[in-house]
């Protein structure tokens, strides 16, 4: 299996020894460290950070949870030595715990996962494991939140390294929209027209906050994924009058222009300034108000990549992630969620050449998984999700070893009313139809 951390030591350790001739680069040296490196370097400067990776420039919330020292005996080991102890506390737990991985995960970690996929259908991979009292979700908060709530209460949710949030989630948080819905309702009232649709629904993509899901819940709103946001647009449209979509720009901009909302249709709602920094009247016009956010992983992905790739290429085809800017995902082949790309590549029946965009991780393992064709990244420079990468296997091991030992660390857990709301935002989900 290729990984993604091999290739980054390889390139960071050739960088070290022969300069500007090295092959290939990384987004950032540091990507070769240990990430208890990063968590020691916020511990010390007392704010939290993204770590090295595509989200390094965002800023994180003062509120972002931060992971503890992991122990010494972890760091030290080798990843031989890492392997042996995941497996054996694997082999001693049994079914008491089910190891969730990612797509976007690294190789090092998703060998041990019992289940591997995108964070719905982790969610739901979850569900068919009712007698595992610990469900390790080797990905990102937002995602083992969802667990969580989707899970028995007696199961406990392990995120190995609390530290892996993530940067576009965190880019919407419970105060700032729950602010925005203020000043909507201001506006537009709370009335329905005269076919009973309300001024305005809320949206937010799974990629968010349980604390977003359960306002959505409670405000008539419902969650969506990159698989069913044009069904659910539908279903919100049926609704109301215009829709506000958090935290992702991109996927509610993508979404709702191939269902035909003009661009001058669609407002960004900046958090920081009054009205999101639009007028009245732009806002009473609108069909969605989007929230500035965005994956700083699909914001690398650019028209000149694609270019470039046609050129080198003919005849490739292009499959970009929705999370991408609206003009890569106009100049691609198609656009469609981790599965969709997956489903793409494996449906082809001739040797193609597939330029991919989204996070390295899952594309390198497609093209391990896929060798009769070429399947290639858009962006040239490895750049991980900084977040997903706080995830080693020196942390999966230390949590499967204190859970055989009988103690459970990093759960995650979402408060009972939280739970609620968000459960009905996602009920909602499941229930809309095309
Ligand atoms: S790839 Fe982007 S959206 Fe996904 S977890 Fe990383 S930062 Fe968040």
């Amino acid at each position: 299996m290729s990984s993604v951390n091999t290739a980054i030591q390889l390139i960071t350790r050739e960088q070290a020894e022969k300069g500007a001739t090295a092959a290939g680069s990384t987004c950032s040296p540091a990507l070769a460290k240990g990430p208890w490196d990063y968590d020691l370097a916020e511990a010390l400067a007392g704010i939290p950070a993204y770590g090295p990776g595509a989200s390094s420039a965002d800023v994180a919330p003062a509120a972002t949870p931060r992971q503890g020292q992991l122990p010494e005996e972890y760091k030290l080991a080798s990843d031989a030595e890492l392997g042996e102890r995941i497996l054996a506390a694997k082999a001693a737990l049994g079914d008491r715990a089910v190891i969730l991985g990612h797509f976007y995960q690294r190789d090092e970690v998703i060998q041990y996962a019992d289940f591997v996929g995108d964070s719905f259908q982790l969610a739901n991979a979850a569900l068919t494991r009712p007698d595992a009292e610990a469900i390790v979700f080797c990905g990102v908060h937002f995602m083992a939140e969802t667990a969580d709530i989707l899970s028995a209460p007696d199961q406990a949710v392990i995120l190995p390294n609390l530290a892996a949030g993530c940067s576009m989630a965190d880019m919407a948080d419970a105060d700032s929209v729950a602010e925005c819905w203020e000043q909507l309702e201001e506006i537009f009232g709370t009335e329905p027209d005269a076919e009973g649709r309300v001024p305005v629904l809320p949206v937010t993509y799974m990629n968010s906050s349980a604390a977003l899901k359960a306002f959505c819940g409670e405000h008539g709103g419902i969650v969506c994924t990159s698989s069913n946001a044009r069904t659910v647009l539908e279903w919100a449209f049926q609704r109301a009058q215009r829709v506000l979509f958090f935290p992702d720009q991109h996927l509610g901009r993508n979404t709702a222009k191939a269902l035909g909302v003009p661009l001058e249709q669609m407002l960004m709602w900046n958090p920081r300034k009054d009205l999101g920094g639009n007028d009245e009247q732009a806002l009473l016009d609108s069909r969605v108000i989007l929230w500035h956010g965005f994956c700083s992983v699909h914001k690398r992905f650019n028209v000149g990549q694609i270019e470039k790739a046609r050129m080198d290429f003919p005849g490739v085809q292009v499959i970009v992630h929705p999370e991408c800017p609206m003009d890569v995902v106009d100049a691609a082949d198609s656009a469609g969620s981790t599965d969709f790309i997956k489903k793409a590549i494996a449906a082809a029946t001739e040797p193609t050449t597939f330029a991919i965009g989204t996070e390295i991780n899952m594309v390198n393992r497609l093209a391990a998984e896929y060798p009769q064709h070429t399947v290639f990244c858009l962006d040239p420079v490895i750049c991980p999700c900084s977040t997903m990468y706080r995830i080693h296997p020196g942390y999966l091991a230390w949590v499967l070893e204190e859970l055989v030992a009988g103690r459970v660390v990093n759960r995650i857990t979402v408060a009972e009313s939280v739970q609620d709301h968000a459960r009905t935002a996602l009920e909602r989900m499941l229930a809309a139809r095309p």
